[in-house]
């Protein structure tokens, strides 16, 4: 996954180019800017890439599923259902507009469980929130069919899955809108930054205001400028920009030696009949950014976590335990720890999370397996891990 294994001539390029003009500001500054608008760039490339008749970059993919919320008009009291396994980043996003995070089950997909979605829905839920883990993605047409019928947003966090497609759309451009990260470990890396893809206009045009302070953009060199509405600062940089430039020309070479690595270890660990691969919806496929399977129970799969780590397979995680990426550890959040005084509103919205469990999602996560692929490895490499996860899963399942 990682783009920056792969940094080149191309990137340090685009970024020269605007340490020369000096203008690393992406709005304004016309005269002084040699031409150079690497912001604009990225956004274009990236509607023809991810399919979208409208991309906003911001500063970050947290800040991206922030600016989506609120350009759709989420807001305080409102309820966002989201999944059990994602980064810590959906709840924090939908915390900082003062909506309620609804937490719910995912099956073996690794994303939402369309079932325990539709339980979730109450009368102050407003938005679906998909979050396409490991390279992978939900079953979409299950949830997009629950979205339709109550009316409900759905927004598509794929800022792990850049690449993935579901029935020929690329992941992302599914739902109403679409958050991409490009910070320093995925797929297209700018350092730091994220983007909001949609095809609606109204919401294009909030998000693009809302993330420059409500600045309308209108006009040259910012002169006609009007606020219609509050915003704050999300703009991404140009010298990131810049960066992120150079990588989504290279997404297809990347998506190219993803898919190689992917099947090398896919082949091997195939022969072993005891690993189920996660499940891919019908018409999807992956971007390969992961290899994700399941051990038949918590125990074994823990085991060979360990195994891996202790022998060089490095990489792969069993996300049970893990305090970024799973409910269970998030003791800080379901203990609302925060350094400012939280409404009253949501406390009450997130009781829940003292004593609910969510047994299915307990049931994939601790058998499962997530494996990065990398971009660097050559094919001896990859061949060579390949024989080391494979002897260490016969050996953990013999014992
Ligand atoms: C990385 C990530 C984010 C947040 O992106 P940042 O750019 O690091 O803020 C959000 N959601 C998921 C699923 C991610 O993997």
């Amino acid at each position: 996954m990682p783009g920056f294994e792969l940094f080149s001539n191309l990137e340090r390029n685009e970024v020269n180019d605007v340490l020369q003009s000096g203008v690393l500001m992406r709005y304004g500054f016309d005269g002084m800017r040699n031409g150079h608008w690497k912001a604009k760039e990225l956004e274009s490339e990236l509607q023809n890439t991810l399919q979208s008749k409208h991309v906003q970059l911001v500063s970050s993919g947290t800040a991206a599923v922030s600016v989506a919320l609120a350009a759709a008009g989420i807001g305080a009291g409102d309820e966002v259902i989201m999944p059990t396994f994602t980064f810590v980043a959906s709840f924090e996003a939908i915390m900082m507009l003062g909506a309620i995070p609804i937490l719910v089950d995912i099956d073996d997909t690794l994303g939402l469980n369309p079932e325990a979605v539709k339980q979730a829905i109450t009368p102050k839920t407003k938005a679906i929130m998909v979050v396409q883990m490991c390279g992978s993605m939900a079953n979409m047409d299950a949830l997009q069919a629950i979205s339709n019928k109550h009316n409900l947003l759905l927004i598509e966090d794929a800022c792990q899955a850049i690449g993935g497609t579901y029935k020929g759309k690329p992941l992302g451009s599914i739902g109403d809108l679409g958050c991409f990260s490009f910070d320093f470990v995925k797929t297209i890396t700018c350092g730091e930054g994220g983007a909001v893809i949609t095809n609606n206009k109204a919401y294009y045009l909030n998000a693009d205001h809302y993330s420059d302070h409500g600045h309308d953009h209108v006009g040259n060199d910012r002169g006609a400028e009007t606020h219609p509405f509050l915003g704050y600062n999300f703009r991404i940089s140009e010298l990131h920009a810049a960066v992120g430039l150079a990588q989504v020309k290279r997404l297809p070479e990347f998506l190219a030696i993803q898919k190689k690595n992917y099947n090398i270890l896919r082949d091997a660990l195939s022969q072993i009949p005891e690993v189920n691969f996660r499940t891919v919806p019908d018409g999807g496929e992956e971007s390969y950014a992961f290899l994700s399977f399941f051990l038949p129970d918590a125990e074994i799969a823990n085991t060979i976590s360990k195994a891996f780590n202790d022998n060089g397979v490095d990489a792969c995680w069993n996300y049970y335990n893990n305090n970024w990426h799973y409910i269970r550890n998030w003791n800080h959040l379901k203990d609302l720890k925060s350094l400012y005084p939280i409404s009253t509103e949501v406390k009450k919205g997130l009781e829940y999370l003292q004593t609910k469990t969510f047994e299915k999602s307990d049931h994939y996560i601790s058998r499962n397996i997530s494996c990065l692929i990398k971009l660097s490895w050559t094919e001896e490499e990859v061949k060579n891990r390949a024989n080391t996860m494979v002897n260490i899963i016969r050996s953990a399942l013999k014992a």
